[in-house]
């Protein structure tokens, strides 16, 4: 996909402030026609070295779960909410007495969310998916606003999403007059920290892939 002017050196948060030398936002990946889009968090720290969006152990728990109700990653178009890593640091004082910093992820702030929307929304826009499926609650409040996930996981939304202003108001966020089918998933990894919930996710992905055979989507099977 053409990457919009601006997109590559952005700066309109502090993530983007606190990329490594040689990193760049981490534009989505897959079929331009896509008609289901996955919408994850924020990349972690493989992503923004590969440029990809869900590699790593996160890549392969989430091709993993689609595989098991016969969903192709690939025929799909997935995402971040975010496009830089947001991470906190710590110093640890070794034996020797030299100090290593470590980076470990953090949720993006509502500020990153709000200022990374006018990314998002112009690959949302392209795409023009039938079916958006939101992994965790950051990408679920992103377009929905105050909604808790753990009311709404594993059912179909059929609603207007937040839409970024223009210009000096694109960090505000407007309801679109359009409606959006949306299916909320809790984010594959929490499943790897949380196991009561594990349970609860693959019901919700065999309700998933229910969905999407309701509503012919039938490109994103295996
Ligand atoms: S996270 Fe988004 S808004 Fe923030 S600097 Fe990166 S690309 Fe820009």
């Amino acid at each position: 996909m053409l990457l919009p002017d601006g997109f590559l050196t952005c700066v309109r948060c502090e993530d983007g402030l606190k990329r490594e030398e040689g990193q760049n936002p981490i534009p989505g990946e897959g079929i331009t026609e896509a008609e289901v889009m996955l919408i994850g968090e924020s990349p972690g720290a493989e992503e923004m070295k590969t440029g990809r969006p869900f590699q790593g152990k996160a890549g392969e728990n989430l091709n993993g779960f689609l595989a098991s109700v016969g969903l192709d990653r690939n025929k799909m178009y997935v995402i971040n909410t975010t496009r830089c890593r947001p991470y906190k640091e710590k110093e640890r004082v070794l034996k020797d007495g030299t100090v290593r910093v470590t980076k470990s992820n953090k949720p993006p702030s509502p500020h990153a969310i709000k200022s990374c929307a006018v990314w998002l929304d112009y690959e949302l826009k392209i795409v023009n998916p039938t079916l958006i499926v939101t992994l965790g609650s950051t990408p679920l409040k992103r377009l929905i606003g105050e909604q808790s996930i753990s009311e709404v996981h594993g059912t179909l939304l059929t609603l207007p999403i937040q839409e970024p202003g223009e210009g000096e108001d694109s960090r505000t966020l407007y309801f679109s007059e359009k409606k959006y089918h949306i299916f909320p998933l809790y984010h594959p990894a929490a499943i790897i920290y949380r196991q009561e919930l594990k349970q609860t996710f693959e019901q919700d992905l065999k309700k998933l892939r229910e969905t999407i055979e309701q509503l012919n989507l039938r490109s994103v099977l295996l």
